[in-house]
């Protein structure tokens, strides 16, 4: 069995998602636009780190998208969409503050790490660069609103990076983050990952992945608000039995989706 962040993150936040996604194989329907957005986005950054034409890039890839009827959010449109993704191009250029050598190596770079009992944890490194000198392991993330930075450390404590870690085995790690906004904004936030939360990780992968094989999948439904997952839960209609929420959101596939990793570009 191949697992990766997604899935370990997904049955911690709710082992009953875990088994509607893996083992029902009920996935989320690709119409949120951000998401698709976000993919565009780093094949744009891609071509950049390659000296090609990114913005030309940016209009092709999204370009593709432009007659699907997504679920665009409040003020946003596949123009407006564009538009910001050219200005982020833009200001990231003139930023020049990340640079990756041998990009065809470097970005999207698989890392994969066996486990006990013949599994494998398989990780998508969006990239391995410098961010301001420093060599380091980089995820980017498009986004509306700014990561928070307060207190000084928080990213340290981020689950993403901290798998990215100890997959890879390198302690400094980057978010670059692409805040759409009004005011275009990149965030260039860094922290380091230290040995003892690499190892503690690795044994929460272990835990989770005996918990999953001995077929744990109660719900974590988190009924409290503001903290409540379910609400942002694809697999709500299923746990509440209503068919027009199971229809707009979910489509059912077997097994698990050999492009999973894709859904860790979501926020
Ligand atoms: S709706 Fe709530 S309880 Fe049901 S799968 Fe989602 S998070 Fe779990």
């Amino acid at each position: 069995m191949i697992y990766s962040y997604t899935q370990i993150s997904q049955y911690l936040r709710c082992p009953r998602s875990y088994r509607y996604r893996y083992l029902d194989g009920w996935q989320e329907k690709d119409t949120r636009a951000a998401m698709v957005f976000g993919r565009c986005f780093e094949k744009a950054l891609g071509a950049y780190f390659r000296k090609e034409d990114c913005a030309g890039a940016l209009f092709k890839e999204w370009g593709a998208f432009r007659d699907v009827p997504f679920a665009y959010r409040k003020g946003e449109s596949w123009d407006r969409l564009m538009h910001q993704g050219v200005h982020l191009l833009e200001r990231f250029v003139q930023d020049d503050r990340v640079h990756i050598q041998e990009p065809e190596q470097n970005l999207q770079r698989k890392i994969s790490r066996p486990l006990p009992d013949g599994n494998e944890f398989v990780s998508y490194i969006d990239a391995i660069g410098e961010v301001d000198g420093k060599h380091c392991l980089i995820d980017w993330k498009t986004t509306t609103s700014r990561y928070s930075e307060d207190p000084e450390g928080l990213l340290s404590l981020d689950p993403q990076l901290i798998c990215y870690s100890w997959i890879s085995g390198i302690s400094d790690v980057a978010f670059v983050v692409f805040v759409r906004k009004s005011l275009s904004e990149i965030q260039y936030l860094k922290a380091t990952i230290s040995e003892e939360q690499r190892r503690e990780f690795g044994h929460l992968v272990e835990s989770t992945i005996g918990q999953i094989e001995s077929g744990q999948f109660s719900s974590h439904s988190g009924i409290r608000f503001p903290q409540n997952g379910c609400v942002s839960c694809s697999h709500l209609g299923l746990c509440l039995n209503k068919q027009q929420l199971i229809d707009t959101n979910l489509i059912r596939r077997p097994g698990a989706s050999a492009l999973d990793w894709l859904d860790e570009l979501v926020d």
